[in-house]
């Protein structure tokens, strides 16, 4: 059994659309290589940062998080089926073991918190900065200026 602890830079386009982990930014990575019958045994947990964009009000969301996986490296020779892997020159590649983990467990729809009010449907003001808005009993314009001919009509008399 062997043990690492590593810093890689983290690749493209690892997480979702609207969240993941910045292209280059520090993944720390512990990783336990077990020999086991079949082949190597792939345990890992990756530390990194989050950055993305609350689905509600589009407000910057900054984090950290933790993903675990877990992979069997199949012994190379071996007829593998499509979702299974195989060490490679005696190596094997925790990149796509770790992108399904991130990817599983980033949400779809983040949120900057869990009560985020988003944007006011009609002006897309950020409503977290004053729950209180809004705008009153709204007048369609076509009847604003039938009030406003009403006004003046009565001014007439
Ligand atoms: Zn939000
Ligand atoms: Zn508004």
């Amino acid at each position: 059994m062997r043990e690492f602890d590593v810093t890689v830079p983290a690749p493209a386009e690892l997480g979702l659309a609207l969240i993941g982990v910045p292209e280059g930014s520090d993944v720390q990575l512990q990783l336990r290589l077990e020999a086991v019958v079949e082949g190597v045994l792939a345990t890992g947990t990756a530390d990194v940062e989050l950055s993305g964009q609350c689905s509600r009000c589009l407000e910057e969301i900054d984090g950290e998080d933790s993903f675990e996986f877990q992979e069997l490296f199949f012994y190379p020779g071996r007829e593998v089926e499509e979702d299974e892997r195989l060490i490679v020159d005696e190596t094997v590649d925790v990149e796509e073991p770790l992108r399904s983990a991130v990817a599983l467990e980033l949400p779809f729809t983040p949120l900057c918190r869990e009560d985020c009010l988003g944007l006011c449907p009609d002006c897309g003001f950020q409503l977290n900065d004053d729950p209180s808005h809004n705008h009153g009993d709204k007048v369609d314009p076509r009847w604003e200026a039938l009030a406003g001919l009403a006004d003046e009509i009565e001014e007439k008399h």
